[in-house]
């Protein structure tokens, strides 16, 4: 396993290389490799959809209704920026943990920082 995981790195490590040699600009924007700053608000939510650059979470919160003097439950969608080393690793129906950043684009203000659980029991 260990060994396994070792070699996992090292290829990373060279698809990084190659990224660099593009103008290092795929991996710009991640917060453990890149120049991306990390601060605010964190939130986990499960991943709806996933684009090569983006995924969409979504999680329920409780918001409470004066009207009826209960609690609702709320959706909220959050588009987050998926950084190239986590591209393989996060797939729709992860849950993952995103953590707010520098407004990257009209929609996009929060970057995936982790990982939590895989879709199928992982
Ligand atoms: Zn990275």
């Amino acid at each position: 396993m260990k060994q396994k995981k070792k070699k996992k790195t090292k290829e990373e490590k060279t698809q990084k290389t190659i990224a660099g040699d593009l103008g290092s600009f795929s991996d710009r924007d991640c917060p453990f490799h890149g120049k991306l700053k990390i601060r605010g608000r964190v939130f986990e939510g499960k991943v709806e959809k996933k684009f090569p650059r983006r995924v969409v979470i979504e999680f329920e919160r409780m918001i409470y209704v004066r009207k009826y003097e209960r609690y609702a439950k709320e959706k909220t969608r959050i588009h987050a920026r998926l950084p190239d080393c986590m591209k393989e690793e996060v797939n729709v129906g992860d849950i993952i943990k995103v953590q707010e950043c520098r407004p990257l684009s009209k929609i996009i203000h929060f970057v995936v920082i982790k990982k939590i659980k895989g879709g199928e029991g992982k």
